[in-house]
């Protein structure tokens, strides 16, 4: 048994839909929900924690993909948007963990969260705001008001 911090971004197309329950019901996970923001007339947005085995998470992160929810799963204090990033570099130089780097290959910027010490020098540096802490994440989607 495993938790799990998941922000989920939804399209208001969806809002009416019992997701949650659907998670719960289908894939046996729990889910403790600690912030939301959910109106008819705006894209939904939660922060929750999904509690249950490895693999039943697995299979509601995919439910929730395939129904057209963005979950970002935070790093210790840190989200980073990869939707958001232009691999620009400036995360890399502040990164003295290398938990950011550049791929030789692509010059693609790769995360490695397993060497995340979670400094947050990367979140001034990131002008994107491809990198956030979660509080700010939070009130930028409008989960927090
Ligand atoms: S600073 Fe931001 S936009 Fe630039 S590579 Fe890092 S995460 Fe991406
Ligand atoms: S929080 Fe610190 S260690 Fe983690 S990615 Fe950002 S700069 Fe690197």
């Amino acid at each position: 048994m495993i938790q799990k911090s998941v922000i989920l971004n939804f399209p208001r197309k969806l809002v009416d839909e019992p997701l949650v329950s659907r998670v719960i019901r289908d894939c046996d996970v729990e889910v403790n929900i600690l912030q939301a923001s959910v109106t008819p007339e705006e894209d939904g947005h939660m922060f929750v924690i999904f509690k249950g085995e490895p693999a039943n998470i697995g299979r509601a992160l995919d439910f929730l993909k395939e129904r057209g929810v963005r979950a970002i799963l935070p790093v210790k204090n840190l989200v980073r948007d990869e939707e958001r990033c232009v691999h620009c570099g400036a995360c890399v130089g502040q990164c003295a963990s290398a938990a950011f780097t550049i791929d030789k290959d692509t010059c693609q910027v790769v995360f490695d969260p397993d060497r995340c010490i979670a400094c947050e020098l990367c979140i001034p540096a990131c002008g994107y705001g491809a990198v956030e802490s979660v509080s700010d994440h939070l009130k930028r989607t409008g989960e927090a008001s």
